[in-house]
């Protein structure tokens, strides 16, 4: 069986420590090659994102830069179309062919909001999910849309082993490091001058700096 690889998109606006931690955690709690990274660039199931996809897409190379296990597709960025999940794992799929195990990772906000996705069930044919925990939001059925428990419930397995002999259609929950950093509270700080020191890297705070990124009009 080939190697499983994690698929990681996000809006990124901007990439922080919990999106890194996420994936660092991912890679080593549910045995994957590799991670790769896909910054969404005209996201259209919330509000749109604060600075061009292809700031958001260069601060996520500079944050991921010098990790041998973490890729970054631009493919999203560079379509002059909306980004939808469902289309970017069937690209995957043509390009990675149908036998490789595809991990989809998500926190658990994102999971929870699923069924306002394009396509959203056809997630499971072509990838398995792996929902990593976030403060705030519990991972239980019955606090999801109910037929994504109804989902849950069928598809989740407890060991992350069990999805590596198929290509996709299972659930896992992993735990990672608890921050509550989130990319909307960054923003905020940023507009009213204060330090986001330490929440994201230094290499992506030097851009925002240089770019002149997110400060009020
Ligand atoms: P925003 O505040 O703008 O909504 P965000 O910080 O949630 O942004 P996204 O780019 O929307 O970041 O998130 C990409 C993915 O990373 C989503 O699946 C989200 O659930 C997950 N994620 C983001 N921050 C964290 C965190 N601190 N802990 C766990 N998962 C996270």
């Amino acid at each position: 069986m080939p190697e499983a690889l994690g698929i990681f998109g996000g809006t990124f606006d901007p990439v922080h420590f919990g999106h890194l931690r996420l994936a660092e955690e991912a890679r080593q709690r549910l045995g994957l090659a590799a991670i790769r990274w896909i910054p969404a660039g005209d996201p259209r199931h919330r509000p749109a994102p604060q600075v061009t996809a292809r700031h958001r897409l260069d601060m996520v190379k500079r944050a991921v830069a010098g990790n041998p296990a973490f890729e970054v597709d631009s493919a999203e960025v560079e379509a002059d179309a909306p980004s939808y999940t469902v289309p970017t794992l069937e690209r995957l799929r043509r390009e990675l062919g149908g036998e490789r195990p595809l991990l989809l990772l998500l926190g658990a906000d994102a999971f929870a909001g699923l069924p306002t996705w394009h396509r959203w069930r056809e997630l499971f044919g072509l990838a398995h999910i792996a929902v990593s925990h976030r403060p705030g939001y519990p991972i239980e059925a019955a606090a999801l849309p109910a037929e994504l428990a109804d989902r849950y419930r069928a598809a989740h397995v407890a060991d992350a082993a069990d999805l590596a002999g198929r290509p996709g259609g299972g659930i896992v929950t992993f735990a990672m490091t608890q921050l509550a950093i989130s990319a909307t509270a960054i923003r905020e700080q940023l507009q009213q001058g204060g330090s986001p020191r330490y929440l994201l890297p230094d290499a992506v705070i030097d851009y925002i700096a240089a770019h002149q990124l997110y400060r009020l009009p």
